[in-house]
């Protein structure tokens, strides 16, 4: 079939994400939420900021959300409020977006690279020891593709070190990790801060940028406000060296509408994936995404592992079918020419090093019908029979 026949077919074609779908659905609420701030005109930190952060912290069970302009000022603000200096050493998966890395070096401090699960994407805690040094502060653990970093140990390797523990939660909010004696908590809610990032894809997701940190420490929270404020203790009171990073008044009502919808988005992905999980499971040449015993998923991606050097073979079949597929990543930290001379690792790292030929994310979002599920099952399986 080609695009244009299913484009008939389904009525639009199938997208990685589907914006305009959704806000279709939400208009009329989305339309009142931007129309109410327009009416009041606070554009800047206007009451609608705050009831959201109110909102967040209640839905991930913390007593401090402060917003901030996206996922990437909010793991720099992170550092900054955890007292992190340069020269400093963090410890970043070496298999991620660069954001963590990237605030990292550029306050002046060094990544320190390590390998990943091979089946969960996140970092690996067993190596994690091996590449502290007397200049290692923090860990940042990426919550990759909708499950949570084996938090557990990460917390213990802290504790013993004495290192600030940072979650990256810009992937994965909702999921729930869960500690060997059975307490669970939600993602961004285990380490000193999560952070997390609000931009359209994401699974909560505002019409622009956004950004928010969360904590469960008075002290830690009132320094990341001061820190997001131009180091403003209090008006005109500049205490530190800060940043301006402030969530838009516009973006915060969005989200409260959204913020509404989570478990409900999250459970569509869910379901979705399991039907993937149950199409792909006798095909040899595919790994299907692994669940952690210690969290659950919620499928920011769906993100499959094909053997054999199919991978580039496999996208290209199924975009000639009018499917769109995304290689998240193509590159480990390690080979970005940002972090050359900046980043350091101590071990090989084979899972990192031949991840990025193999993965490939299929599309999962809300918006998905049906018959799109059904019609891109089909094409992975006939590209494998
Ligand atoms: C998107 C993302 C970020 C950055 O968020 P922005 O809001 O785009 O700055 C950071 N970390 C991870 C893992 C992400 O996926």
């Amino acid at each position: 079939m080609s695009t244009r026949q299913m484009a008939i077919m389904f009525d639009e074609s199938i997208q990685m994400v589907d914006l305009h779908t959704q806000y279709r659905r939400l208009k009329s609420e989305i339309d009142a939420a931007i129309q109410s701030v327009l009416n009041q005109s606070a554009f800047i930190n206007g009451p609608q900021v705050q009831a959201f952060a109110d909102h967040l912290a209640a839905y991930v069970g913390v007593p401090y959300v402060v917003p901030c302009a996206n996922g990437t000022d909010a793991i720099q603000i992170a550092l900054m409020a955890l007292g992190l200096q340069a020269g400093d050493e963090v410890i970043v998966p070496a298999f991620t977006y660069i954001a963590a890395a990237e605030a990292v070096a550029l306050l002046g401090m060094t990544p320190v690279l390590v390998d990943v699960d091979p089946y969960t994407f996140t970092i690996n805690p067993d190596k994690i020891e091996h590449a502290i040094s007397r200049q290692t502060k923090a860990i940042i653990a990426v919550h990759l593709f909708g499950q949570c970093a084996d938090m557990e140990p990460i917390l213990r390797i802290g504790k013993k070190y004495n290192l600030a523990v940072i979650e990256d939660n810009a992937q994965s909010i909702g999921a729930t990790y869960t500690f060997r004696n059975g307490v669970a908590k939600q993602s961004g809610t285990i380490g000193d801060v999560g952070t997390t990032s609000f931009f359209p894809s994401k699974p909560l997701a505002c019409y622009g940028d956004g950004g928010a940190m969360m904590t469960s420490d008075e002290q830690i929270a009132r320094q990341l406000k001061i820190v997001a404020s131009h180091g403003q203790s209090s008006k005109y009171q500049h205490q530190v060296v800060g940043c301006n990073s402030r969530l838009d008044t516009i973006q915060a009502a969005i989200l409260d509408v959204k913020l509404k919808y989570i478990s409900s988005f999250t459970r569509k992905r869910i379901s979705i994936a399991a039907e993937y999980d149950r199409a792909f499971v006798d095909i040899e040449e595919l790994v299907t995404p692994q669940v952690a015993s210690f969290s659950t998923h919620v499928y920011h991606q769906y993100t499959l592992q094909v053997k054999n050097g199919k991978r580039d073979a496999l996208k290209e079949y199924l975009k000639q079918k009018g499917i769109p597929s995304m290689v998240y990543y193509p590159a480990s930290l390690e080979r970005q020419p940002a972090l050359r001379g900046l980043a350091r690792k101590v071990d090989h790292m084979p899972v990192t090093l031949q991840l990025p030929d193999k993965v490939l994310s299929l599309p999962i979002h809300t918006e998905l019908k049906e018959e799109m599920v059904e019609y891109m099952i089909e094409h992975v399986r006939n590209f494998f029979s």
